[in-house]
């Protein structure tokens, strides 16, 4: 029992099987939020590794490594890290076209009514420009520019960032910092596990020379492997690939081919996926995300060679995966974050924070007083679920929104049947242009907007009031929002400039 606590009372023995980033992320937050209530041990086996991809992720991040109390530019530094202020999609509505979806608004809602239905109206008169023009987390991106948004609620509040980052260096920091708050890190391969024969709970990790890992609540961050909630578990596997048929990805690093670094991911659709580009400050990371329904390994790895810019740093990795989620995330008295819990593909950079929230949900539902009750177990998987199907069904609408018609792969994604759930989503939006209202999780208004406009599917109605007023004025009032949104930008440092500096600070 630890001596702080008071009498009758001892800390739970949280036990994190798999040393990833879903795993050092998870002991690391535990013990830094929970040092009171938690001893955390962490089991890894360098034999086995870890996958090692992973590198653009979402806003949340940043109230992750915040929380941790680590300082951004340290953090940036080690992991050569790059700003992200969204994603370009290109050909996915249609070969040729493209947009930004950004971390951040478009304009600003007028007299209740929100920007998007006045953007509708001067379409309808022809007197719009491009959706992102009124964005200015797009107009940086466009411009290659970035500094943090203002802390106010001037126009330059009204985006956000996140990061890029080498997935081979974010593990170790945060390893680094995990052990340096506590976390007991074992080295060693888990072969078997004891389990109470009452309520078969889990009771200790069985490392292959023998040593026994003893704890009250088992994270299992094992990977696809999912030791404990899959395989001993038997947790049972919901399989989405029926709307999400990629199930491969040929991965590739390569050289810069400029000067400048993108703040953003790049996502081109592909015959039979798409291919990402992710800048990091020393290099850009290349993949192709593909259906190997479509095409073999072979002919993927030939097309990210084919495709890529810069000099290839190594050859094609491939990666094998299953879209889907376990039906339940917590069970018994284990509990599955990342890979062990469920995978959904990289087009959003979703599977860090997927795992993030995940460890929130669990900080707020942890068993306080070492017993597990059900109804906090139920709750963290009512929430997971909820986060894994928003993801799943904002995914679905990149394929699913298109006229693509020149493979097997996009005849199939477009006329595919899509879940009930994203099929109320786009008869809202079909409709009136409205979207679904959440008050958390993913993803909010201006990202439905951003790839409905994006993707070329525009509402067949929208908020009258908008062609109620003057349409001169309204047209007048937009092109201010857009000198502004120019103004801005342009008294932003280049994205490499500002990387030098925050870098020379330290
Ligand atoms: P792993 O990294 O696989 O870690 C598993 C750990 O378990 C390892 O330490 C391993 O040694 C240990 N282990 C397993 N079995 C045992 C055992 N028997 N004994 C002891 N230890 C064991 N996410 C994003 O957010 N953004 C992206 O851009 C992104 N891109 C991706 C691209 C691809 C192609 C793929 C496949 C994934 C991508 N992801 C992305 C997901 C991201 O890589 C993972 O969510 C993240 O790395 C977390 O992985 P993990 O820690 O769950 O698993």
């Amino acid at each position: 029992m630890s001596e702080e606590m008071p009498a009758g009372r001892r800390k739970v023995r949280v036990v994190v099987l798999g040393g990833g980033t879903a795993g050092w992320m998870t002991a690391a937050g535990i013990a830094k939020l929970l040092p009171d209530l938690a001893d955390v041990a962490l089991v890894e086996s360098e034999d086995i590794g870890i996958v090692g991809v992973g590198e653009a992720t979402l806003p949340h991040i940043r109230g992750f490594v915040e929380t941790l109390g680590i300082d951004e530019a340290a953090f940036m530094k080690a992991t050569h890290a790059t700003y992200k202020l969204g994603i370009d999609f290109r050909d996915f509505g249609r070969i040729g076209e493209s947009y930004i979806h950004p971390f951040g608004s478009f304009g600003e809602e007028l007299r209740g009514v929100s920007f998007h239905h006045y953007w509708l109206e001067l379409q309808r008169q022809g007197l719009a420009r491009p959706l992102g023009d009124y964005s200015l987390a797009v107009a940086a991106a466009q411009a290659n520019r970035f500094r943090p948004p203002a802390q106010d609620t001037s126009l330059a509040s009204t985006y956000g960032y996140a990061y890029q980052f080498d997935a081979t260096l974010f593990g170790p920091f945060i390893r680094e910092f995990g052990l340096s708050i506590g976390v007991e890190r074992h080295e060693g391969k888990v072969t078997s596990l004891d389990r109470d024969s009452a309520d078969g709970d889990v009771t200790a990790l069985v490392l292959e020379d023998g040593r026994r890992i003893e704890g009250d609540l088992f994270v299992d961050c094992s990977g696809f492997r999912s030791l404990l909630l899959g395989q001993e578990l038997k947790e049972e596997w919901e399989d989405w690939t029926h709307w999400l048929p990629c199930d491969r990805a040929a991965a590739m690093p390569c050289s810069h081919v400029t000067d400048d670094i993108r703040p953003y991911t790049t996502a081109t659709a592909m015959p039979a996926g798409w291919r990402w580009q992710i800048p990091l400050q020393h290099r850009m990371g290349n993949g192709y995300v593909f259906s190997s329904a479509q095409i073999s390994e072979e002919e993927a790895c030939e097309a990210i060679m084919g495709a890529a810019e810069g000099e290839p740093l190594a050859d094609p990795r491939i990666l094998r995966f299953r879209p889907g989620r376990r039906r339940h995330s917590w069970s018994h008295n284990v509990i599955g974050v990342g890979l062990a819990s469920g995978f959904l593909e990289p087009l959003e950079s979703t599977s860090i924070y997927l795992a993030q929230m995940a460890i929130t949900y669990l900080i707020e539902l942890f068993p306080q007083d070492g017993a597990i009750d059900p109804r906090d177990r139920a709750e963290f998987n009512r929430l997971v679920d909820m986060e894994y199907d928003r993801v799943r069904d904002f995914l679905i609408l990149h394929y699913h929104a298109t006229t693509r018609d020149d493979s097997e792969f996009w005849n199939h994604v477009r006329t595919m049947t899509v879940p009930d759930s994203l099929a109320d989503k786009l008869e809202l939006w079909r409709k009136a242009a409205r979207i679904e209202k959440y008050s958390d999780g993913l993803f909010y208004d201006a990202s439905w907007i951003a790839v409905y406009v994006g993707q070329g599917m525009l509402p067949e109605r929208h908020d009258t009031r908008p062609a109620l007023g003057n349409p001169q004025q309204l047209a007048q009032a937009t092109e201010r929002l857009r000198e502004a949104v120019l103004r801005e930008v342009g008294a932003m440092p280049n994205h490499r400039e500002y990387l030098r500096g925050e870098a020379a600070r330290l």
